[in-house]
């Protein structure tokens, strides 16, 4: 008896500190899914973003790469590169997602100081490259765009981890593109005119009786892959372009090029530091040297001395 009430003590006080040590997890994610104000697109992006993923991933995992390689090692090594560059997809986007770069929580001054503006919407006054976002109905310090994938803004603070997502994206689609080439063809009979006119249309080809049911779906992640190539490569160029230059889209697309002290520093603002480390490690440590109140020019900043000053007054005033 005393042995099973001190069995259920131990396990009482367990739980109890396990909870407890979870309980302001708990919290961050309650906030985050609130924040996450997720419209009918945001969330159809999402879903299928998700799906295409894991979907892509298994059919090389179990279909194509017992195919196509028989050597153990090599089977392992492409194993362990795909669960890598999945794994760094999805914790990339979850950080998207749970790093919150918007103005909320953040005592701004109630004075509005040079190159400030007044946010309506939020009824407070804004840092410069600070915009509203109405999807998620917040300013997002230095905002880029609003993600569909992500559901939320892509900002200073979560713009490393969209990165590394983007990259991570474009090398699985790349990595599945060139090993289903090996696959594919031989599933379509060779490659022929037949072949890359299935790759285009595959649904007609199925529906009309050309390819049968496995054949297209295999066909559909191999089109998958090379669509998703084509698309994120392009959007990782365009996003690297613009931090190489410190441009956010906006600032792109007005050709405001003040914010750019060179490459290197221009790289530091936007992945931090650790630039390297979190290619391989999405949690690592990374600061940015900004919190989004202000950031540094490149315009040379003028100062008048104060003699000038009183002497043009003096002046002012005698003539
Ligand atoms: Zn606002
Ligand atoms: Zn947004």
């Amino acid at each position: 008896m005393r042995f099973g009430q001190a069995l259920l003590r131990i396990v009482y006080q367990h739980t109890k500190i396990k909870w407890f040590k979870l309980a302001p997890l708990f919290l961050e994610l309650k906030t985050m899914f609130f924040r996450w104000r997720i419209t009918f697109s945001d969330g159809f992006s999402f879903a299928f973003l998700i799906t295409a993923v894991t979907s892509v991933f298994f059919f090389e995992l179990l279909i194509v790469l017992p195919k196509i390689e028989e050597r153990f090692f090599m089977k392992l090594f492409h194993a362990v590169n795909g669960f890598f560059i999945v794994l760094s997809i999805l914790s990339n986007l979850f950080m998207v997602m749970w790093v919150n770069t918007s103005t909320k929580k953040v005592i701004l001054p109630s004075v509005l100081k040079p190159l400030w503006h007044f946010c309506a919407a939020c009824e407070a006054n804004a840092p410069p490259r600070t915009f509203h976002c109405d999807k998620c109905n917040s300013c997002i310090f230095k905002r880029d765009h609003h993600c569909a994938f992500a559901g939320c803004c892509v900002g200073l603070k979560n713009m490393r981890y969209f990165i590394v997502f983007l990259f991570y994206l474009t090398i699985g689609c790349l990595y599945a593109s060139i090993y289903n080439m090996y696959f594919i063809w031989e599933a379509l009979g060779g490659f022929s005119l037949f072949s890359v006119a299935a790759h285009i249309v595959p649904f007609v080809f199925w529906l009309f009786g050309y390819l049968n049911f496995l054949v297209f779906i295999y066909t559909m992640h191999s089109v998958l892959a090379l669509v998703g190539f084509l698309f994120v490569g392009n959007l990782l160029v365009f996003h690297v372009q613009n931090m190489l230059r410190n441009q956010t889209t906006f600032e792109k697309n007005h050709n405001i090029k003040e914010y750019d002290l060179g490459w290197r520093k221009n790289l530091v603002a936007c992945l931090g530091t650790n630039y390297f480390k979190i290619f391989i490690y999405p949690f690592s440590e990374s600061p940015i040297p900004s919190d989004g109140l202000s950031f540094p020019t490149n315009k040379i900043q003028y100062t008048v001395p104060q003699h000038v000053l009183t002497e043009n007054n003096l002046r002012q005033r005698h003539f």
